[in-house]
């Protein structure tokens, strides 16, 4: 976990003499053309998820370390090296959220919405942070956009409909060639005997193994599956498959899930291998990659059942089953797509011009009575020059001007004017906002 202390040294050479503060490493701006896609796939999530009667939830985006901990696991790398630890004044250890399964659980137990119908369909928007190491599509502050069936059944057919619910979410937005990864990891004994069998195999090439690896079969020995070195690539071609040892429920739930996809018509691939980061899963795992994404492995979506994660919680029984889905990255692959992703198609827009003081006096309730009438009117009061307002107005893609002088503020006029054509006409400055509602139709 990076260190929290804070360095009074390096705040005061940062002051206005020092170096250029920046925003910290792997975290980023949202400018303003950005936030206008974002707000676009926000609202394709949102209008998709509710469609699918999720119901939004919002936690805190500081937590108790311990949920992490607990949950996702002591021997995870998300636990292990990558939590930001928060210094607050009380004795508690709270760290920013990495993820957000955790929370919406204790959320969930905590609220009492067991006592609700069950199963709860929830879904969250918002930030998550993990110290990991910057690079293309891997950053330390990401949103995720993310959906939970909590309670109820572990009935395959949620693990089925979330997969949906995220595979037509990509879908609304055009991305192309998706492709689920799926896999079982079975239940807790499955697991065990897996893990067993896994070692076994490890220990036979002991001498080939990467130190990380090494780690890896002391501490969580399913991640071995997930080593990027090439030294153990071999290691894993051969390992055994987790799918030859799932239990007879663990396998009648993936013959359910796939079934059900296939009813759906999602194409899906079985991988094996994929047994993903977090200690809290069980039976179902699954990514949703695009075929580009496949080869440099980052997912788009990734998720899986958790039916023992409010036991961990130390509650009670709650069978669960979700995924999250990574903002940056489907935002990248969706203006891959098409670069204009996001941007709002023009609309006819009116550029209110002035020029002198009594007209920029005059403007400013000129503005608002254009505001009320819900007109889309611009224009920049900090301006003076004709010709400078003339080409603001021309780069904001404004199909009209109002031209506001001396002459016409006197004579309670206004000159209308085409941008397009250049032609201009005066109008009594109190028909100005019918003249234009009527032109904008
Ligand atoms: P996870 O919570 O690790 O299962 O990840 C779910 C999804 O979040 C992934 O499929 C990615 O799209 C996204 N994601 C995870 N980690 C990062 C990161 N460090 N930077 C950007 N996106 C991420």
């Amino acid at each position: 976990m990076p260190s929290n202390k804070i360095n009074k040294k390096k705040i005061k050479k940062s002051g206005p003499k020092g170096k250029q503060i920046l925003s910290p490493k792997g975290m980023h701006d949202v400018l303003p053309e950005e936030a206008q896609a974002r707000d676009k796939l926000y609202k394709v999530a949102k209008d998709v998820l509710e469609f699918y009667g999720f119901g939004k939830i919002e936690t805190p985006i500081v937590e108790n370390a311990e949920l992490f901990s607990r949950t996702v696991g002591e021997s995870t790398d998300i636990v292990e090296k990558e939590m930001y630890a928060v210094r607050s004044r009380g004795k508690e250890h709270l760290v920013m959220r990495p993820e957000m399964t955790a929370s919406v659980v204790r959320s969930y137990l905590e609220h009492g919405l067991h006592r609700l119908p069950q199963p709860q369909f929830l879904y969250y928007i918002g930030p998550a942070f993990r110290h990991e190491n910057p690079q293309a599509g891997r950053y330390r502050q990401f949103w995720q956009i993310g959906a939970e069936v909590l309670g109820g059944e572990s009935d395959p057919i949620y693990d089925a409909q979330i997969i949906i619910a995220f595979s037509r979410l990509l879908g609304e937005l055009k991305l192309k060639n998706l492709i689920v990864g799926i896999n079982s990891i079975g239940g807790t004994a499955d697991r065990q005997n897996y893990k067993k069998k896994l070692l076994e195999h490890y220990r036979l090439h002991n001498k080939e193994i990467c130190k990380d690896c090494m780690r890896r079969m002391k501490t969580n020995p399913l991640r071995l599956l997930d080593c990027k070195s090439r030294s153990c690539q071999n290691i894993i071609d051969e390992a055994p498959s987790v799918l030859d040892h799932l239990s007879s429920p663990s396998k009648a739930h993936f013959k359910s899930v796939l079934e059900f996809l296939d009813e759906a018509g999602i194409p899906y691939v079985l991988k094996p291998r994929l047994v993903r980061g977090l200690d809290y899963y069980n039976k179902t795992v699954f990514e949703i990659f695009t075929e580009d994404d496949e080869k440099g492995e980052l997912s788009l979506v990734g998720g899986g059942r958790y039916d023992y994660l409010a036991e961990i919680l130390g509650r009670r029984s709650v069978a669960g089953v979700g995924a999250a889905m990574g903002v940056e990255r489907v935002l990248e692959a969706a203006k891959e797509r098409d670069p204009s992703f996001g941007t709002p198609r023009s609309k006819k827009r009116v550029y209110l011009i002035h020029i002198g003081d009594l007209a920029k006096r005059k403007s400013i309730s000129l503005l608002e009575e254009f505001r009320e009438a819900h007109l889309p009117i611009i224009g920049n009061l900090g301006k003076t020059s004709l010709s400078n307002q003339l080409e603001a107005a021309d780069k904001a893609g404004a199909t009209l001007a109002l031209i506001l002088g001396q002459k016409e503020v006197f004579e309670e006029d206004i000159i209308i004017r085409d941008m397009k054509t250049g032609a201009q006409e005066t109008i009594p400055l109190k028909k100005a906002v019918k003249e234009i509602k009527k032109r904008l139709k």
